[in-house]
């Protein structure tokens, strides 16, 4: 799903003045207008195509950009919200036109999806998103998790359904609109006659009229209330990543959709393990014999303890490599390592036996230090490493 060049999707060429670039638009959003091709999808895809380019290609800055760096230089879509997946929804495309037909408020287009979503003609509210956090321990990240969290929100009204009534009785449809949600008028535009579609004055877009209210919710449809939610989040997440869940935020009043529930990801930091990137860290200490003569030792890792072998003659600094043991990747097969950082611990104390050990070893020619040509500098091997 490559995207097409701007320039090519409004047909006009890199040097194009802003005037023509305009032109050009208003060319393709009228040929392509939803209300001249009711139900053409390949219409619509076009329409939001057009709108797009024209989002970028209309803002100098946006337009620089993307001369530079093309579609990277203006990632997500010219970012901000409601662009989801790059592509412009209508509300964002319809609030365009004001700039592109003149007359601001007054454009001809108004009012065609403005505002919440549009179903078979009526307009539906939407509920607010909602946000909350959740704590995750390392070994939650590595191996993904699921979490029942109690959330306080609006909640659909079960006195009434959501709908906000008092009885079935009390609900009736719309005499100005005849529970269409909508009503049609003929505007004169600089374009010529167009017939377009407001939302209807009365029901605000409900299609239906309540002559008596809930008494539970008064009217609302929705009241607080408690849900406890699943959330699976995926392994590899890391802090101050967010998740959404569509329709899992507020309940939206009279029915409407409700919105979307957004999650935070935190971080518990580990008692002894410390991640970087996708490669987890350790810092391991090892006794003086243990280096000199080789031992097994056991550490921590994300899936419990793992055993490894300390060769002899190991030095202090040495970095161990526990293949597969880190954070996978989101949405990837790939999984960092576990990094295990050799320190040789120094005795703080001594008592006088060890003294007169250790003062004999020192006459060693063998522990005086002789680092050799080969043994590669901290630098070099936190490089091999992390890069
Ligand atoms: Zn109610
Ligand atoms: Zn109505």
């Amino acid at each position: 799903m490559s995207k097409r060049d701007y320039y090519d999707v409004l047909g006009v060429a890199k040097g194009a003045s802003a005037e023509e670039i305009k032109k050009a638009y208003r060319k393709l959003a009228i040929k392509y207008h939803p209300d001249k091709n009711p139900d053409d999808k390949s219409a619509e895809d076009k329409f939001k195509e057009a709108a797009e380019a024209y989002e970028v290609l209309s803002s100098p800055e946006k337009k620089q950009r993307y001369d530079q760096f093309g579609h990277a230089g203006v990632g997500g879509a010219a970012g901000g919200g409601g662009y989801g997946g790059g592509g412009m929804n209508m509300e964002d495309i319809f609030s365009q036109f004001g700039d592109i037909f003149g007359g601001g408020g007054g454009s001809p287009f108004d009012s065609f999806f403005g505002g919440g979503q549009q179903r078979g003609g009526r307009r539906v509210a939407k509920g607010s998103n909602l946000r909350i956090k959740v704590k995750l321990t390392l070994e939650e990240i590595a191996n993904g998790a699921e979490k029942k969290i109690k959330v306080n929100k609006q909640v659909s009204c079960k006195t009434c359904d959501g709908t906000g009534a008092k009885d079935k009785s009390s609900v009736s449809t719309c005499s100005t609109c005849g529970g269409a949600g909508s009503v049609r008028r003929v505007t004169n535009t600089i374009l010529g006659q167009m017939q377009t579609t407001a939302t209807c004055p009365t029901c605000h877009g409900s299609g239906q009229q309540i002559t008596a209210k809930c008494n539970v919710c008064h009217g609302d449809g929705t009241v607080r209330g408690e849900e406890t939610i699943t959330i699976n989040i995926p392994a590899g997440v890391s802090e101050g990543m967010q998740l959404s869940m569509a329709g899992k935020g507020n309940a939206a009043p009279n029915g409407g959709v409700p919105g979307d529930l957004i999650i935070l990801v935190e971080e518990t930091p580990h008692e002894t393990l410390k991640r970087e990137g996708n490669n987890v860290v350790y810092d391991l200490h090892v006794s003086i014999p243990d280096a000199a003569l080789g031992a097994s030792v056991e550490v921590p890792t994300i899936d419990g303890k793992a055993k490894i072998k300390i060769e002899p003659g190991t030095q202090s600094g040495k970095l161990l490599r526990l293949k597969g043991k880190g954070i996978p990747e989101v949405n990837s097969y790939h999984r960092g390592d576990q990094i295990i950082h050799v320190n040789i611990w120094t005795p703080k104390a001594l008592n006088s036996e060890e003294r007169a050990l250790l003062e004999k070893l020192r006459e060693s020619p063998n522990f005086k230090p002789q680092p050799g040509k080969n043994d590669k500098s901290f630098f070099d091997k936190m490089k091999e490493y992390f890069e």
